[in-house]
């Protein structure tokens, strides 16, 4: 009986279908979809050198010559393959004619030739069994940033994204005075992802632009369905929303915000606008001009993350700014360490001469919560109170308060 030698293999978006540096036993005909053909550098960093559509070969190289793949594929949509095995390949050559056999293994020696000389596993010097598995546990990592990128690429349009919100308490009153949104990603597969992993890949890839006028746009709805919902809040219950400098460089920014307000009849004195301190100090002119039109728009400003940056303080009062949130490390610390309780007090006296609003991170112990209240802190936020959480249940939260 013959043996097919063809067979079908289908790739899922952001599926990794060759690793860089691997060994090649078999190459692919695109039959249906579009591929990324990616490099990484000896310093870590990647790069999409190509894309390959219907009709093309991808790793035939390696195929030829059996040495190392010389980049990494990772499917960009869903693909259908025809897979080419090595055993097929080697016997449909050898029966080849003589001739185009010998031009075929030229043509491809030099292909490879030229992109060594550009790139890779570079020296062999350099190429110890150590170098090679830490290159190749950078690459691994780079690739997996790479695939999570296209996956979040569906993950708006395949309702894929959700807003958890977590409530800000009013120290003087103990009531709930706003929230934080706090994205959530449940993927189809690996289930809730952490937005410390996705948000700077959503950043890298510029996706983020899109996942925030989505945050936009839901958080503006929940703002209002929370306070219908939940009768003990103020007409004055603010949102805060977190935006990076991707999105605040957005010449659109201030204008989808606005928009967004206008849509949910939303007064913009309602909208914390979240950003860390590290975002000011990259881009200092740009988000100045940006800050500056949206505190005129009416909207709050905030830092998040405060005394993380390592930065002088000489900023501040360069900014539009009127919140400051102390971040969790600092209250963590503070009932152990007289440093970090110095540093915090230190931080509610700056707020409070330069007339900002603080708000304290991540408390969780009653300790805590008693030394801000003898520090005069404005506002908390922690699991003590409430984690994060979706609408329906902060609502409840709220409702079931005393
Ligand atoms: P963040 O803005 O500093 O948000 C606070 C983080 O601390 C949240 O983590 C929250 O769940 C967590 N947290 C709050 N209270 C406590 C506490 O008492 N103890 C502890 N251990 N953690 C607490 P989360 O939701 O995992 O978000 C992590 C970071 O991801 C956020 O830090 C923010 O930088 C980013 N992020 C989340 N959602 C968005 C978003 O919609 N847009 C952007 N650009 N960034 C977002
Ligand atoms: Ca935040
Ligand atoms: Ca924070």
């Amino acid at each position: 009986m013959p043996q097919p030698d063809t067979l079908h293999t289908r790739f899922k978006a952001g599926d990794l279908i060759m690793e860089q540096g691997s060994s090649g036993d078999c190459a692919y005909i695109i039959e249906e979809g579009l591929v990324d053909i990616v490099i990484t550098h000896p310093n870590g960093e990647t790069q999409i050198i190509a894309s390959r559509g219907t009709g093309s070969i991808i790793g035939e190289m390696a195929l030829m010559d059996q040495k190392h793949r010389t980049a990494s594929i990772v499917a960009v949509e869903d693909c259908t393959m025809i897979q080419i095995r090595l055993e097929d390949f080697k016997r449909r050559l050898d029966a080849s004619d003589p001739i185009m056999k010998m031009i075929t293994k030229v043509i491809l020696n030099r292909y490879r030739d030229t992109l060594s000389r550009v790139e890779v596993f570079a020296e062999a010097s350099d190429n110890t069994a150590e170098n090679r598995e830490r290159k190749m546990a950078k690459a691994g990592k780079a690739i997996e940033h790479l695939k999570i990128g296209h996956e979040f690429k569906h993950a708006i349009s395949n309702n894929e994204l959700s807003l958890y919100y977590q409530p800000i308490i009013d120290m003087s009153t103990l009531k709930v005075k706003g929230f934080e949104a706090l994205m959530r990603w449940n993927h189809p597969i690996k289930g809730f992802m952490p937005p410390n992993l996705f948000i700077p890949i959503a950043e890298d890839s510029g996706l983020i632009v899109a996942a925030s006028d989505w945050a936009m746009e839901e958080s503006c709805k929940s703002l209002n369905s929370l306070k219908n919902n939940c009768p003990s809040l103020d007409d004055d219950t603010f949102m805060s929303i977190n935006f990076t400098a991707i999105d605040m460089l957005h010449p659109d920014f201030l204008n989808k915000l606005l928009a967004a307000c206008q849509r949910h009849k939303i007064n913009p004195a309602h909208i914390k606008i979240e950003m860390t301190e590290r975002l000011l100090m990259n881009n200092p002119e740009k988000v100045k001009e940006m800050l500056g039109s949206c505190r005129n728009a009416g909207f709050s400003i905030a830092i998040d993350d405060f005394g993380t940056g390592y930065s002088s303080l000489s900023y501040l009062h360069h900014y539009p700014i009127d919140t400051l949130k102390i971040d969790r490390s600092f209250i963590m610390q503070m009932n152990k360490n007289e440093g970090a309780l110095n540093l915090v007090r230190g931080i509610i006296n700056l707020a409070k001469s330069m007339n900002m609003l603080l708000v304290a991170e991540g408390v969780e112990e009653e300790i805590e919560e008693k030394l801000l209240i003898q520090n005069s802190c404005d506002m908390v936020q922690g699991y003590k109170y409430s984690k994060p959480l979706p609408e329906d249940r902060i609502i409840e939260w709220i409702n079931n308060l005393d």
